[in-house]
């Protein structure tokens, strides 16, 4: 089991109904991700449906879903299947659209690009893919008290950009690229001396060391000096520079309606 597939089998970050209220920032990139749809589209597949926050959204006559776990998939009203996206139960080019959204980052960094084969395998005119942008990943990770292992709350592998994911999709696909949102960037060197440096790391809900399946985590956010490190990168970066979604969609050649 992967640590992504182990977070959201054994802990409840997937157990939320489809129609959960949406952050900000989850409201921006859905609507955009909405906005980028190929018109026309009759089927679609979105990879990674986990409870199906997009799935349930998308204007599509018949739109199913996969995910690794089962405890995402209980929650989704409209067809799934639970699957790898390493080997998709569907047949070549069988659906207008395949989308996968925030999944990418959860891969060993070995299988991104078998992954994305396999998405444009499915699809027969589009994929549609958002990441996080250039992720700090120390930002979102954790240090976990009983065996010293370090990871991320929500179990991502690996930054993303645009280098990393446009050489994935073929050649002869015409890509349109966004990014939407913006945040706080934060100094690496803030960064890694509250977290390694003092032991202050973010909390997750959610929390599960991969190593050792610890859930006990403290939660060090109401800290004076967490406070502290926060107040200093905000003089640090006053405005909210840093892009935070990358939204990638790739119309595949001979795919036209
Ligand atoms: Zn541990």
């Amino acid at each position: 089991m992967t640590d992504t597939a182990a977070l959201f089998e054994q802990t409840a970050a997937h157990d939320i109904p489809a129609e959960h209220p949406l952050s900000r920032s989850e409201g921006v990139r859905i609507d955009a991700t909405l906005a980028l749809l190929p018109p026309g589209v009759e089927t679609a597949l979105d990879v990674g449906c986990g409870p199906g926050t997009l799935l349930h959204r998308l204007p599509v006559p018949r739109a199913y879903g996969t995910d690794l776990g089962w405890r995402g998939l209980r929650n989704v009203q409209r067809p799934a299947v639970r699957s790898s996206i390493l080997r998709l139960p569907f047949a070549d080019a069988s659906v207008d659209l395949v989308t996968c959204c925030e999944v990418l980052e959860h891969l060993p960094p070995a299988d991104v690009a078998a992954a994305v084969a396999e998405l444009c395998r499915v699809a027969r005119r589009a994929v549609l893919v958002t990441v996080p942008y250039r992720e700090q990943l120390l930002e979102s990770s954790h240090r976990c008290p009983r065996c010293g292992t370090e990871f991320h709350l929500h179990g991502h592998q690996q930054s993303l950009d645009e280098a990393s994911i446009l050489p994935l999709f073929p050649v002869d696909a015409r890509l349109t690229v966004q990014r939407v949102w913006k945040v706080r960037p934060y100094s690496p060197a803030l960064l890694r001396l509250r977290t390694r440096g003092l032991g202050l790391w973010k909390h997750g809900r959610h929390t599960l060391c991969p190593s050792c399946g610890n859930t006990e985590f403290e939660n060090h956010e109401g800290r004076l000096l967490y406070k502290l490190f926060g107040a200093l990168n905000h003089l640090r970066h006053p405005r909210r520079s840093q892009d935070n979604w990358l939204l990638v969609r790739a119309d595949l050649a001979g795919g036209e309606p």
